[in-house]
């Protein structure tokens, strides 16, 4: 188990918060989850920003939440998170 800590920021209001997980996949899977995988949209990165209560767009285009940094088990892992 890895510990993963993202930090995610929301450009429409300029918050930045950081989601944390325990990641039971390995380096590479983590990378792709948040650039190509489910957490690349921004339905997911809304719901770990706000909650699950508010429901965000699926797919619309430039990310609205981009992330800024990816940390597993304290590595910055390099990878292309961030559309438009
Ligand atoms: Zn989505």
């Amino acid at each position: 188990m890895a510990k993963v800590v993202v930090t995610l920021k929301d450009l429409e209001n300029g918050n930045i918060d950081t989601y944390e997980e325990d990641y039971k996949y390995d380096e590479e899977g983590c990378e792709f989850m948040w650039s190509e995988g489910n957490f690349a949209c921004d339905c997911n990165r809304h719901a770990f920003m706000y909650g699950n209560e508010e429901e965000y767009p699926c797919n619309v285009g430039a990310n609205r939440f981009v992330v800024l940094e990816v940390l597993y088990d304290g590595k910055k892992l390099e990878g292309h998170y961030n559309n438009g």
